[in-house]
C-alpha cells in the first residue's frame, strides 16, 4: 500500500473541483496547479494549496509537464490526478511522473502507449477477437495508396489522426474526387495538432449509435465494466448529452459488449479507469477506441452504479482494493448529463465570455450538478467553454428526461449566455425521446444550432399570436378559480 496525503490537481474548472471533492472525503490535501488566469475561480477557493504553474496559454502552463511536475514537487504532493484532456493521456507525463517519484493517477505508461495511438489499439483489440470498423490502418501512407484503399472500403470513409483525440483530426470522404484533398489535409492536421502525420482510414458508418462501456482494473488485476453509456447525441464529433445505460440496447448485444470490453482490459493488464468506446449498428458491433483516463460523463455511471470512480481511481493509486466484486455492480434506474456550455445557441455556438453573476442550481432528489464557477467569476476566452454539467437520474428514461427538462428550465446563470436552450429543444425532440437517435441527430435536425425565437418567421408568431390572445389564465384567489383574460398577451407581442 501507499500512503497518498497530498495530491496535486494538474487540471482546472469543474473536473478539479470533482477531483477536490473526492480527496476531501478521503481526508487528502490537494494542491491546484493552475494558471495565472485561473485564480478567480472555485477550485482555486476549494483547494488546500493553489500552485501557479504558468500564464493562461494553456502550452505554458496546463500542457507543461515540466512546470507541472515541478508545481507538484514544490508542494510536496505524492500523486497527481491529471483530471480528463491536458496531459490526461499524455504518456511522457505519466513516465516523468514515476520518474519523479510521484504517483500518477491513472493507468500504467504502456496502456497510455498503446491505446493513445489508435493503430496499435485496433491491432490488440482484433488480436482479441473483437471487431474493429472495417480500413485501412497500413504502414504506406502515401495519398495515392490511401485513396485506392478508400476505394476498396467503399465511400463514405472517415480519415482519423492516428494519434488524435477531442473529436479533432477527422475528416468524412463522400465520394472519390474528395479523397485526395481530404487526406492530404488530414495530415496537415494530424502533423499541427498531434505532431503525427500518420492518418488511418475507416468506413464511416452513418446510421451507428455510440455505445461506450466505462472498465476498471484494480492494482491486484481484477478487471470490472460498470456497464454502458450511449453518447450519441454529438455536435462535430463532440459529445453534449449522454446517459446510462443505454437508450435501446438488447441483452444480448450488451452481453457481448461488455464481455468484449472486459477481454480487451484484460489483454491490456488494464489499472484504473477506463472507456471502450463503439459504434453500434444494424445489431453489429465495432471497436472504435479507448480511454485511458476518467471521462467527462463518468457521473452518469456513478448514479446508476452507486459508484464513486474517482475515489476509486484514487484508491487504486494508492493501491488499495479490491474495490468491488463483478456480481455488486448492479445497475439501477436511468441517469442522463447535459454539457453545459457557455456560448450563444442562437449564434452557431460562439463562445460567450465575461463575469458571472447571480447563479441557481435548483437542488432537488435525484439531481447533480458538476461545477467550477460561481458568482463573481469570470468566464475567458482561453479554455474549453463547458462550465458545468447537470446530472438527473430517475427509476426510468423517460422519467429522466421530464426531471433533466424541470431542472434546466429551472437553472438560472446570469452574465453570460448558455446551451441550455439548446439542450431543452434536444430533450424534446421525438427522436430523442424514442431513443432511436445516431450519431447523425444533431447534423440531422440541428445543422445550423437553433433558431431564435424571434426569427422563426411569420407563420409561427402569427400563430402563437392567436394562441395567446385566445388563452385565458387561471388566477385562484381563496380557494376559488377566475378565469380572466391574460392582461400581458397583446403588450408583449406588440414589442416584437
Ligand atoms: P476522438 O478520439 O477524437 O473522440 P473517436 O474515434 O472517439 O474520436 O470518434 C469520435 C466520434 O466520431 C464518434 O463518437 C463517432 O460519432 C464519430 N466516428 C468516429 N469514427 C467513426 C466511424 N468509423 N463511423 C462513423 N462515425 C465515426
Amino acid at each position: 500500500m501507499k500512503t497518498i496525503d497530498r495530491l496535486a490537481i494538474a487540471n482546472r474548472g469543474e473536473v478539479a473541483v470533482r477531483i477536490i471533492h473526492a480527496c476531501k472525503e478521503l481526508g487528502i490535501e490537494t494542491v491546484l496547479l493552475h494558471s495565472e488566469a485561473d485564480v478567480k475561480t472555485l477550485a482555486y477557493r476549494l483547494c488546500d494549496k493553489p500552485v501557479c504553474i504558468g500564464p493562461a496559454a494553456v502550452n505554458h502552463s496546463y500542457l507543461n509537464i515540466e512546470a507541472n511536475i515541478q508545481g507538484a514537487l514544490s508542494a510536496d504532493a505524492e500523486a497527481i490526478h491529471p483530471g480528463f484532456g491536458f496531459l490526461s493521456e499524455n504518456a511522457n507525463f505519466a513516465r516523468e511522473c514515476e520518474k519523479h517519484n510521484l504517483i500518477f493517477v491513472g493507468p500504467n505508461v504502456e496502456s497510455i502507449e498503446l491505446f493513445g495511438d489508435k493503430i496499435s489499439a485496433k491491432n490488440l483489440v482484433q488480436k482479441v477477437g473483437v471487431k474493429t470498423v472495417p480500413g485501412y490502418q497500413g504502414e504506406n501512407q502515401e495519398t495515392k495508396k490511401l485513396i485506392e484503399e478508400c476505394e476498396r472500403i467503399g465511400f463514405p470513409v472517415i480519415v482519423k489522426a492516428a494519434a488524435g483525440g477531442g473529436g479533432r483530426g477527422m475528416k468524412i470522404v463522400r465520394k472519390s474526387t474528395e479523397a485526395e484533398e481530404a487526406i492530404e489535409s488530414a495530415k496537415r492536421e494530424a502533423v499541427s495538432a498531434f505532431g503525427s502525420p500518420i492518418v488511418f482510414l475507416e468506413k464511416y458508418l452513418d446510421q451507428a449509435k455510440h455505445i461506450e462501456v466505462q472498465i476498471f482494473g484494480d492494482h491486484m488485476g481484477n478487471i470490472y465494466h460498470l456497464y454502458e453509456r450511449e453518447c450519441s447525441v454529438q455536435r462535430r464529433h463532440q459529445k453534449v448529452i449522454e446517459e446510462s445505460l443505454a437508450a435501446v440496447l438488447s441483452d444480448s448485444l450488451r452481453d457481448k459488449i461488455l464481455q468484449d470490453a472486459i477481454n480487451i482490459g484484460r489483454a491490456a493488464k488494464y489499472k484504473g479507469a477506463g472507456t471502450i468506446e463503439f459504434l453500434v449498428q444494424d445489431d453489429d458491433y465495432f471497436f472504435m477506441e479507448m480511454n485511458t483516463r476518467l471521462q467527462v460523463e463518468h457521473p452518469v455511471t456513478e448514479m446508476v452504479m452507486g459508484v464513486d470512480l474517482v475515489k476509486a481511481q484514487i484508491l487504486t493509486a494508492s493501491q488499495r482494493g479490491p474495490l468491488w466484486t463483478q456480481g455488486d455492480l448492479i445497475p439501477r434506474g436511468h441517469a442522463i448529463e447535459c454539457r453545459v456550455y457557455a456560448e450563444d445557441p442562437y449564434h452557431q455556438g460562439i463562445p460567450s465570455t465575461g463575469p458571472l453573476g447571480g447563479m441557481f442550481w435548483p437542488q432537488g432528489p435525484g439531481r447533480r450538478f458538476d461545477f467550477g464557477i460561481e458568482s463573481g467569476d469570470e468566464v475567458t476566452p482561453f479554455y474549453d467553454s463547458m462550465i458545468a454539467k447537470i446530472i438527473v437520474w430517475d427509476e426510468t428514461r423517460i422519467r429522466a428526461i421530464q426531471k433533466m427538462r424541470r431542472t434546466l428550465q429551472e437553472t438560472v446563470i446570469f452574465g453570460i449566455k448558455t446551451n441550455i436552450p439548446y439542450l431543452l429543444a434536444i430533450l424534446e425532440h421525438h427522436e430523442f425521446i424514442s431513443g432511436k437517435m445516431t450519431t447523425q441527430f444533431i447534423s440531422k435536425y440541428f445543422p445550423s444550432g437553433l433558431k431564435h425565437p424571434t426569427d422563426c418567421g411569420e407563420e409561427i408568431i402569427n400563430k402563437i399570436k392567436t394562441e395567446i390572445s385566445q388563452e385565458s389564465s387561471t388566477v385562484t384567489v381563496g380557494g376559488k378559480s377566475n378565469s380572466t383574460k391574460n392582461p400581458w398577451a397583446e403588450s408583449v407581442w406588440e414589442k416584437i
